[in-house]
């Protein structure tokens, strides 16, 4: 049988994943490569770098240039790439741990930068594969091995600290919403300039089991019915707003990017030498 277009863009000698049963992240890695497939990227210049997590190891399972980095470190990776090589698409695979913690600062210079890179942040509220511990955006009172009592740490809103931060492009989607969240991440890649796509996403095993939702599909059940898009949300009286999110674009800016900006200086400073 013919393999399905996004098929060829999975290296199938490395699958099954090791991602456990009802795990999210599959979902969104595919929708990634949906996203890809629908702005028509070309596979020889689409680089996917990764950090390091359960997230992160989708890279692995991709078959483009892809590069496995080391602990937060996957936007300065990006960042090096794309300034050698300004023709590439550079797509970043992060999680809520890699990106807002230990990466965090990397994050936010990345976005004052306006680098041109697609950032895919898989927030499962926790970190999965350490055995999980409470990340930044673990909400509060949630628990997590260092928090068994409930999380007291205000956490994170990512896509309010991208847009705070300078981001051009800001939006975000969930598991639940397949679709949706593959042209978040199609408009992600088309905004020339820092994007962030945060893409909720459920982990049964490190974070549900300890918030009384083992089963997945409750956890899909939680984002289909608190997620509420941004214009209806919007509107929603602040006390309707308790316990839903927004999901859509949530910002969007124009702002040179970074390449463009330094070639700006290479130009005042008297061009490259041949
Ligand atoms: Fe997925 Fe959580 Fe299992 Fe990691 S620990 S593979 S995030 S379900
Ligand atoms: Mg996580």
């Amino acid at each position: 049988m013919k393999p399905r277009v996004y098929e060829q863009h999975f290296r199938q000698n490395r699958l099954p994943h090791l991602w456990c049963p009802g795990c999210g992240n599959g979902i969104v890695m595919k929708a990634i490569v949906e996203a890809i497939v629908k702005k028509n990227l070309d596979p020889d210049k689409t680089v996917i770098v990764s950090g390091i997590g359960c997230s992160s190891r989708a890279s692995g399972y991709m078959d483009f240039d892809t590069l496995h980095t080391a602990h937060g470190r996957a936007i300065p990776f990006a960042t090096g790439i794309k300034l050698a090589r300004p023709e590439l698409n550079v797509i970043v695979i992060t999680g809520d741990g890699d990106c807002m913690a230990i990466g965090g600062n990397h994050f936010i210079h990345g976005a004052r930068r306006n680098v041109d890179l697609t950032v895919v942040l898989f927030n499962n509220n926790i970190y999965g594969m350490t055995g999980g511990q409470a990340s930044p955006t673990t909400p509060l009172d949630k628990k997590a091995t260092t928090a068994p009592y409930g999380c007291v740490d205000n956490p994170f809103d990512p896509c309010n600290l991208a847009a705070a931060a300078g981001a051009t492009y800001v939006a975000r989607s969930t598991a639940y919403h397949v679709p949706h969240l593959i042209n978040m991440i199609a408009g992600g890649i088309e905004n020339k300039g820092f994007s962030l796509i945060e893409a909720i996403v459920q982990c049964p095993t490190a974070f549900g089991r300890k918030n009384k939702m083992a089963d997945p599909a409750q956890m899909m059940m939680w984002m289909r019915d608190n997620a509420v898009m941004k214009p209806a949300f919007d509107k929603l009286a602040d006390d309707k707003k308790v316990g839903k999110f927004p999901i859509g674009l949530l910002h969007q800016h124009q702002s040179i990017d970074y390449d463009h900006a330094y070639d700006k200086v290479i130009e005042i400073a008297g061009g490259v030498e041949k």
